[in-house]
């Protein structure tokens, strides 16, 4: 089982080769999405492997020359790996209309590479309203004609059923490998969970599903790191640069639930697979939330996070908020003030994914952890 748990850790190390690797293999066609959300079942039905673009730590260098320095790490990663060749192996790209930092650069990227299939899923703002349907069965109806004369392949509807089932089966497992990190913490290092979730974003999911439902019995036995001393519950975009995760463990923390874009809220809201496709799908993209880049004037987000921290007996949150990002930015006032009144002790971390020096953000964790009286000296 250590092979296996080296293997997915190598693929989210390496994303590139294991994509060139199945592209070979398969001579399928590759689709890269940006986040955060896209119905991935339909890339999955049309025979593609969808592939997730969150950024990832490049050095910027050639996008300087297209974005403003005060654009998100992720768009201005994205931005440089598409300039430098690193994806050259994807066939077709996504844009969903997540922020504005997206929407721009996938009219950058349009300038710079027209002759890149691209597909611009435009959602609708106001998810409450009727309207919201029947755009969405349109807007997904044409995703999936462009997905079709891409691929060449026709998205029937057994074959969508089928993506639903192991898409589902992705989620379940999800949930099955985050109830184990708040049952037994101990069982794996921060940055190895973050890098199984990362892997998911690259392996052909029946693939990963194989992989991980094997792994979960052995990791309920494995023990890599002392019993936590204190559980924390983590809120954001992503959990990057992983070091944070690294330091976190050598601090004596562990993050036992989180409410990350990349993370669980991947896994929310399955499929309901008794609905009728691609009506399901639809379905699914309503349900969505809380999230800092789905509009709700509900504001769910405290309520959601106060709930996980009193479900996994966590002693206090850390917003990790990427910088540049209006949406969390947007959504953190009103998330601190939800946390302060319930007494619930929450730190304001703020990353780019480029970022190397770790030294500040060690303090600040090692402050928090003082504060909750679970520092080194407790
Ligand atoms: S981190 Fe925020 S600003 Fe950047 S791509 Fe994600 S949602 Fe958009």
């Amino acid at each position: 089982m250590e092979s296996v748990l080296q293997s997915l850790l190598e693929v989210a190390a390496n994303p590139s080769s294991e994509v060139s690797r199945w592209r070979q293999r398969t001579g399928g066609k590759v689709v890269g999405w940006l986040p955060i959300y896209v119905p991935e079942e339909i890339i999955h039905a049309a025979g593609a492997l969808p592939v997730s673009l969150w950024g990832g730590r490049t050095e910027i260098v050639r996008a300087d020359a297209h974005l403003q320095g005060f654009a998100c790490s992720v768009v201005r990663a994205v931005l440089e790996y598409g300039l430098k060749g690193t994806y050259n192996m994807v066939d077709g790209f996504i844009f969903p209309s997540t922020c504005d930092h997206i929407q721009n650069t996938s009219d950058i990227w349009a300038s710079l590479f027209p002759d890149r299939p691209k597909f611009d899923l435009v959602y609708p703002a106001n998810r409450q309203s009727k309207a919201a349907v029947v755009y969405l069965e349109q807007l997904f109806a044409d995703l999936e004609q462009w997905l079709e004369e891409l691929t060449g392949q026709k998205v029937t509807s057994e074959k969508l059923r089928e993506s639903v089932k192991i898409y589902n089966c992705y989620r379940a497992l999800l949930a099955d490998l985050f109830s184990l990190r708040s049952r037994k913490p101990e069982s794996l290092s921060g940055p190895e969970m973050g890098q199984i979730v990362k892997s998911s974003l690259f392996l052909e999911k029946a693939e990963f599903n194989r992989h991980l439902s094997d792994l979960l019995p052995w990791l309920e036995h494995r023990k890599v790191k002392p019993a936590p001393k204190a559980r924390l519950v983590l809120t954001g975009i992503m959990a990057e640069p992983q070091e944070i995760l690294a330091i976190l463990d050598e601090l004596g923390g562990a993050i036992v639930a989180d409410d990350l874009a990349l993370g669980a809220r991947i896994l929310r809201a399955p499929v309901r697979e008794e609905l009728p496709l691609p009506a399901a799908l639809v379905d699914r993209h309503l349900r969505l939330g809380p999230c800092s880049t789905l509009y709700d004037w509900r504001k769910g987000r405290g309520a959601h996070v106060q709930h996980l921290v009193a479900e996994h007996a966590a002693d206090g949150v850390i917003f990790i908020n990427m910088k540049f990002c209006e949406a969390e930015e947007f959504d953190y006032p009103v998330l601190k003030a939800e946390l302060e009144e319930a007494g619930i002790p929450l730190l304001f971390l703020e990353v780019e994914q480029q970022m190397a020096a770790m030294g500040q953000i060690r303090t600040r964790l090692q402050a928090f952890l003082e504060v909750l009286g679970k520092g080194a000296g407790s």
